[in-house]
């Protein structure tokens, strides 16, 4: 179903071109695997993944020649899955793409093996790749009480504690986010938001809050180039009336 209304949506659009873009461009994703596990959008393969990421470089290529500037691209992944690790920092670091991780905070001591533990983390600091939280529990924030918000909160600066993180970044769970939870996000020194928001560049609220845009597992060469140049301006705006800001999925 999700693919029918992808591809009608996709025949609407125009071809892509290349633009100047000034402010840098994070993208969104979830799990890497070696092989596509179900038809999730949010797992993608391994291969396909490579794809896109020599897409971006390419891109990348012909944006510095056209325009003689570094067109940045940030590949951010949330859910903290430990096949970033396995799959897609290898070919992020042959390409030299610069990424963040965005790991929930109950699953570091967890033991659960599909996430990115304690032991882990060495790996992503010594690879180079940036380290943010996607809440202790990945819960949705805006719908927390003030009560439950502060204990998400406090829970999460605990474990950070225990783990002895230091990060500003902290990516919004289903991207949600209003000026309560921006607030207890600043006093917790996350100073820059990563929301769900379509797109790139950054807001400004207590924090700071930059929008994203969201890679699926059906997204191609076309599809992905459109996405970075504003092409799916019609779909954020519709997504933007039924949800607000700050969340996609
Ligand atoms: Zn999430």
């Amino acid at each position: 179903m999700i693919k029918k209304i992808y591809s009608i949506v996709i025949k609407l659009l125009f071809r892509p071109k290349l633009s100047c873009h000034d402010e840098e461009i994070n993208l969104i994703f979830h799990s890497i695997s070696h092989q596509a596990k179900d038809k999730s959008i949010y797992s993608m393969s391994k291969k396909k993944f490579e794809e896109l990421v020599h897409i971006v470089k390419k891109l990348q290529i012909a944006h510095k020649s056209q325009f003689n500037k570094d067109l940045k691209i940030i590949f951010t992944f949330d859910d903290g899955y430990k096949d970033f690790i396995i799959n897609a920092l290898p070919v992020l670091k042959k390409n030299r793409m610069n990424s963040i991780v965005f790991i929930i905070g109950s699953n570091i001591f967890s033991g659960r093996k599909e996430f990115i533990s304690f032991d882990d983390l060495d790996i992503l600091r010594e690879n180079n790749v940036k380290i943010g939280m996607h809440g202790y529990s990945h819960i949705k924030l805006d719908a927390l009480s003030h009560i439950e918000l502060k204990k998400e909160i406090s829970n999460l600066q605990h474990i950070i504690k225990k783990a002895k993180l230091r990060t500003s970044m902290f990516s919004l769970p289903f991207g949600g986010g209003n000026d309560l939870v921006f607030d207890f996000l600043k006093n917790a020194g996350f100073n820059n938001v990563y929301t769900s928001s379509y797109g790139s560049g950054v807001a400004f609220k207590s924090v700071k809050l930059y929008k994203r845009i969201d890679i699926w597992s059906i997204d191609n060469h076309q599809t992905l180039i459109q996405k970075m140049e504003n092409f799916w301006d019609l779909y954020y705006f519709f997504d933007n009336l039924k949800s607000k800001v700050y969340r996609v999925k």
